[in-house]
């Protein structure tokens, strides 16, 4: 919200309208953060009753405050408690996974690439983790941050791209795979995992492609012993398509990811 919000919309901001829909309470929000004035305004709406409590509570947490602890000088509870934290052993499990594939794949010459046919869902339960609700001890935290929603889960998925593709990068210099065969798909599932996710939520989206990736295309191409021709070199185009349209509907459809644990509904 780029103008100040007017002064009927603030009112009814501030005594819980529930016809103000998310979106609007979300940029009246973002726009509160850094206007004074409408923070004022806001103060002047709200009921002299409610007022008094929250003058209340202001004087009981700074007293609070003043008479606690010292802040902690180590932030050791934030990272054993942040997305890093969560995250490790699934990168962990990626690097072991990507190993395994290369040996296997350098090993038995004869089947089909391992390292080509996991690396379309190797970021997808990563991803996952980051973003779900499950695995988040502060998920209650960041849904009531004002500027949660799909510009946190990119920057949590960046997080496990920058993870995992390096990863994916020396699994297939060590098997000798152009990076084309491997990381457009890789970005296509991760677009897709986004886009899925948000009607059904990211970690079951991610896990139901996983699933599908696995049981539909990794088995029978190692029991038939040959690639599938969607992992073939002059596939590219339909898999930069692909993460072309996913990325746009992931933007397109930016509301939907306005909460983290939407899996939950
Ligand atoms: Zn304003």
């Amino acid at each position: 919200m780029t103008v100040h919000p007017t002064p009927i919309l603030i009112f009814r901001y501030a005594t819980g309208d529930a016809g103000v829909d998310d979106a609007t309470v979300w940029a009246v929000e973002a726009h509160l953060e850094s206007c004074a004035p409408c923070r004022a305004r806001l103060a002047d709406a709200v009921e002299p009753a409610d007022r008094q409590l929250l003058d209340r509570v202001a004087v009981g947490v700074a007293t609070g405050i003043a008479a606690g602890p010292a802040p902690a000088k180590h932030r050791w509870l934030l990272r054993r408690t942040g997305v890093a934290a969560r995250i490790l052993p699934w990168l962990a499990t990626v690097v072991g996974l990507m190993v395994i594939a290369a040996l296997f794949e350098l090993t038995f010459d004869a089947m089909p690439s391992l390292v080509l046919l996991i690396a379309p869902v190797a970021p997808l339960l990563p991803v996952a983790a980051a973003w779900s609700r499950r695995t988040d001890p502060a998920w209650e935290l960041v849904a009531s941050m004002p500027r949660t929603g799909l510009a946190l889960l990119l920057r949590r998925t960046l997080a496990v791209l920058t993870a995992v593709v390096p990863t994916l990068a020396a699994a297939s210099w060590w098997t000798g795979h152009s990076p084309v065969r491997w990381l457009l798909p890789c970005l296509a599932f991760t677009a897709g995992a986004l886009a899925l996710g948000g009607l059904v939520g990211v970690d079951r989206a991610a896990l139901g492609l996983s699933v599908v990736w696995s049981l539909g295309v990794i088995a029978p191409s190692l029991a038939g012993r040959r690639l599938p021709v969607i992992l073939e070199a002059g596939s590219w185009p339909g898999w930069a398509v692909a993460t072309g349209v996913l990325i746009a509907v992931v933007l397109i459809r930016a509301t939907d990811h306005r909460r983290p644990g939407i899996d939950q509904r």
